[in-house]
């Protein structure tokens, strides 16, 4: 099973990579392609968080060269508005741009599949557009409070139903990605390791940037490259080692290890995370809102920005403010209208914004 590893300079690097996948005769002229990015949260690629749209550009370009139709398709984390995140990445406008197809599934879209041979997530709701054409999965590599790290089998969980996303949490998130990833096996795996997190990720830990991409037909094998350059045994990421993929891996490239700072939030922080989505079973059939979007609207909990009295009321954190939750005269954050992305404490020349809640970067605690 080829992996693919390669620096990255520019386009014609990853345009390279595509060459030795044989990506001209993956796709078929006339053809649809869907491309699942990650888009969890409205915070963009320079974080690490999200990924790289120069890279997606490449891919896109690559497949209307070759007459195949690429289409963007994505639901971002539960306790984020679709619209949000979008505008907040600009991906409307760089989808029209690009010549590419933007594909949101609504709730009638998805279809209820049952995943043979899963041994604990039995069935999952995914879009019914992904089952006749070929797909591309373009993560990012990143820290992860709940399971470590995410790469290219943990992205997939971004084309389920919120239904489907809250059942695998609470039946364990490890063993479900894996059944998941029976269910839904992408064509090709792009791992972007240009901007990459680490610490307390996969929304709000630190940028580590890497200049990387791996590449796959294989989402296992790329994820099992990408957990070694992450400096991390294969057998310390509990899903890696459930896969028992025993195919022998012939690396194209240099592989280098780095060192990455894994999340800091233990055992208990991952029982209340699973507790919570337990609860919004309940909670979304009464409320029709997930308990954890209620929960980061009160501001109590959440990485979430609080503006401190030395703030001189200059506005450029208003300014910047992409939904208008900053209360200026006040000197306070609406939490019904934050989005959470942090642009504000980015731009504060008076250091006057701070960042509460588990989640948050290694130098922002520093300041607590
Ligand atoms: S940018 Fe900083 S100082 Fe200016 S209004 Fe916002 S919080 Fe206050
Ligand atoms: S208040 Fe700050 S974190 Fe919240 S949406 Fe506005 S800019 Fe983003």
């Amino acid at each position: 099973m080829k992996v693919t590893v390669k620096k990255i300079k520019n386009e014609s690097d990853v345009l390279q990579i595509l060459k030795g996948l044989n990506f001209n005769k993956l796709f078929q002229n006339e053809e649809k392609v869907y491309i699942k990015p990650n888009f969890v949260a409205p915070r963009d690629n320079s974080t690490g968080a999200t990924t790289n749209l120069k890279i997606i550009k490449t891919i896109a370009e690559a497949l209307n060269t070759i007459g195949v139709n690429p289409i963007i398709i994505e639901t971002p984390g539960m306790e984020y508005n679709v619209e949000d995140v979008f505008n907040a990445l600009n991906i409307y406008d760089f989808a029209e741009q690009n010549n590419i197809g933007l594909c949101i599934p609504k709730p009638k879209d998805f279809v209820k599949r049952k995943i043979f041979q899963g041994k604990v997530l039995k069935f999952a709701e995914i879009p019914q557009q992904i089952l006749n054409y070929k797909l591309i999965n373009i993560p990012v590599m990143k820290t992860h409070v709940i399971t470590t790290i995410t790469l290219g089998m943990k992205n997939l969980m971004g084309l389920c139903s919120d239904s489907t996303k809250r059942m695998m949490h609470v039946k364990g998130i490890h063993k479900t990605i894996v059944d998941l990833n029976k269910l839904i096996i992408p064509d090709l795996t792009i791992i972007d390791a240009t901007n990459t997190m680490q610490g307390d990720g996969a929304v709000y830990g630190d940028h580590k940037k890497l200049d990387i991409v791996i590449a796959s037909q294989n989402t296992i094998a790329a994820d099992k490259i990408g957990s070694r350059i992450m400096g991390l045994e294969e057998s310390t990421i509990s899903f890696l080692n459930l896969t028992n993929f025993k195919k022998k891996i012939q690396i194209d490239g240099e592989l280098k290890c780095y060192d990455f700072t894994l999340p800091k939030p233990g055992k208990i922080y991952r029982l209340i995370y699973r507790l919570l989505y337990f609860i919004d079973i309940f909670f979304f059939s009464f409320f029709k809102t997930h308990f954890n979007k209620f929960l980061y609207s009160t501001g109590l909990i959440g990485t979430r920005p609080e503006i401190l009295k030395k703030c001189t009321k200059c506005g450029i954190c208003s300014d910047i403010c992409p939904v208008n939750a900053i209360l200026m005269e006040k000197q306070k954050i609406d939490y019904k209208k934050c989005i959470r992305c942090l642009k504000c404490l980015e731009v504060c020349p008076e250091k006057a914004i701070i960042i509460k809640g588990v989640s948050k970067p290694e130098k922002i605690k520093k300041n607590d």
